[in-house]
């Protein structure tokens, strides 16, 4: 099947530079699904989880918090605010980060100058939790194998 190069970047890091057959990403406007001869495009991301798909292997779950998204035939390149994979994500510490958020934000007013601040901490840490949860699922949803022993 035809691929695309997928780089996956933020200021800190790359997360991701290869081949893959299928980009679907969270647009600003909605979700996309690039494929290997989508026409250009340019778009800002919100926060959402990536799915990378490649032939023959499980989807590869990223978490993404704002950003671009610059397409062109053949070649993406997202540029994240704030990106990781679903298995380097550290589920406690965006538990903490979720709690703290909603605290703040229960307090603050509308107008309050941290108010947007607090807000998109709140989004970081759900979409963090959404999709280091999907590798606990994976982990530990029955196998076939499992059911097949059952039999
Ligand atoms: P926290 O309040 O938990 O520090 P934050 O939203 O303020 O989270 P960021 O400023 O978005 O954190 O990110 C700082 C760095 O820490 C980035 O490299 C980001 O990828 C990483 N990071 C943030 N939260 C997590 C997490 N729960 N698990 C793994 N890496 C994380």
């Amino acid at each position: 099947m035809a691929t695309l190069r997928l780089e996956v970047i933020t200021v800190e890091r790359k997360l991701i530079d290869e081949e893959v057959n299928m980009v679907v990403a969270p647009g600003s406007e909605g979700v996309l699904g690039i494929l290997p001869r989508h026409a250009a495009l340019l778009t800002a991301l919100t926060y959402g989880e990536l799915v990378v798909k490649r032939d023959g292997q499980p989807d590869e779950f990223l978490a993404i918090s704002g950003g671009f998204m610059e397409v062109q035939p053949g070649h993406v390149v997202v540029l994240a605010d704030a990106a990781e994979r679903a298995e380097e994500i550290d589920l406690e510490r965006a538990e903490a980060a979720r709690k703290r958020a909603e605290e703040l934000l229960a307090q603050a007013k509308k107008s309050d100058v941290d108010f947007t601040r607090i807000e998109a901490s709140l989004r970081r840490s759900l979409t963090r939790l959404k999709v280091g949860r999907r590798r606990a699922e994976k982990r530990f949803a029955p196998q076939r194998s499992d059911y097949e022993r059952m039999q």
